[in-house]
């Protein structure tokens, strides 16, 4: 699993690259709930990555769904590290942001642009961060965020959020920070910190107080939401904080199908607003679960289970739970083989992308005033 062993301790790496073999076993290691059937059933809405168990383990969703039920209010809070166009990775997140916006009139969302994250773990200049936040906005509100709810800021920007980081340190040991994160450059850990003040921001006073809050997040940011936990219970006679809850996707395979989707191999993703072409050829070029002749595949059929087109598909770009159905049983019966597979999620992914294109070109005015809003 992509959980490093050190001496009496396990630690799972919100930076690394490393994907995750067993989940089960991890769940049980850090005390994760699994989604459940009855859970999902419990939404008022569904979503493809629930029903296609993407977004598969949480903490306290139940306080979402009761305050969606009761219609009480809630926050949404998650960030984005501002260190390139958004890839299929950040759509993913992106996608969960607003699913959780969405299901109740009662939800803000806030949306917290990582530009301290991207200095200290990218070594990029805040302003270089501003210009693609702006970039990160307009693909936010294509893919539907509400903007007359969300809270849009940046860390370096946001002082309570600064403030909260350094109040809440108090109780932060060296040690305590190593066991979770392992060794880490000084400014990771500052990062870290900082991301408990931004998980903490929607619940102080001047953002009416204490409420539920869920971040949806990679499985690999499940250190920073047991740090928040941690810090957010010893602070409680103080801020009488909520634990917050936290949903967790899969980590996602890049087009590669060898490593966790990430922007340090351009050639395992493809961003939103990359060269047509390129996204193209990356696609023509991406691992299948195909055999190594037409014949044998005709014979003994593919194995979609393994198949980064596939998965393409699945997780990113098939909304249509009958066509995708269609296409597992097409592949493991031989009757599709790669090159025709390819070229159909080509013209679906293309499509997709060009609506989105025409959507966010429309946003920029409303993403740049939605940036300029909060700032100081
Ligand atoms: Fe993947 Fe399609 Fe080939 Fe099946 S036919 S292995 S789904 S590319």
């Amino acid at each position: 699993m992509g959980v490093k062993e050190e001496p009496n301790k396990e630690i799972l790496d919100p930076w690394g690259s490393s994907l995750i073999k067993d989940y089960e076993r991890l769940f049980t290691l850090f005390g994760i709930s699994p989604i459940t059937d009855e859970l999902i059933s419990s939404f008022p809405a569904t979503h493809r990555l629930l029903r296609r168990k993407v977004i598969i383990g949480h903490r306290d969703l139940e306080r979402i769904l009761s305050a969606i039920k009761e219609g009480r209010e809630y926050a949404v809070m998650s960030g984005i590290k501002p260190s390139g166009e958004f890839h299929l990775g950040s759509k993913l997140t992106a996608e969960e942001m607003i699913f959780f916006q969405r299901l109740s009139p009662r939800a803000t969302l806030y949306y917290c642009i990582a530009d301290v994250e991207a200095y200290n773990d990218n070594r990029q200049p805040l302003h270089v961060s501003e210009e693609i936040a702006l970039s990160n906005i307009m693909d936010m509100l294509a893919l539907g965020m509400d903007p007359k709810r969300v809270y849009v800021y940046r860390q370096s920007d946001e002082l309570r959020v600064l403030r909260l980081a350094s109040l809440l340190s108090r109780d932060v040991t060296y040690s305590t920070i190593r066991a979770i994160y392992g060794d880490k450059p000084f400014g990771l850990y500052i990062s870290a910190l900082i991301q408990v003040g931004d998980i903490l921001l929607p619940q102080l006073p001047e953002f009416g107080g204490p409420k539920p809050t869920v971040v949806p997040v990679g499985i690999d940011q499940d250190p920073h939401i047991r740090l928040t936990r941690d810090l957010a219970k010893r602070h409680e006679k103080d801020f009488g904080f909520i634990l917050p809850s936290a949903t967790y996707h899969r980590l996602i395979r890049d087009l590669t199908g060898r490593e966790k989707m990430s922007k340090r191999n351009p050639m395992g993703m493809f961003t939103l607003t990359e060269d047509l072409k390129s996204i193209k050829y990356k696609i023509m070029s991406a691992y299948t679960g195909g055999r190594p002749t037409a014949r044998e595949q005709r014979e003994y059929g593919g194995d979609p289970d393994s198949c980064m087109i596939y998965e393409l598909l699945r997780v990113h770009f098939e909304e249509d739970d009958s066509f995708l159905k269609d296409l597992y049983y097409r592949c493991k019966s031989g009757e599709i083989i790669c090159g025709e597979c390819k070229q159909v999620a080509v013209e679906r992914v293309l499509r997709w992308i060009e609506e989105h294109r025409k959507k966010r070109e429309k946003m920029r005015g409303l993403a740049e005033k939605l940036l300029k809003e909060h700032r100081i």
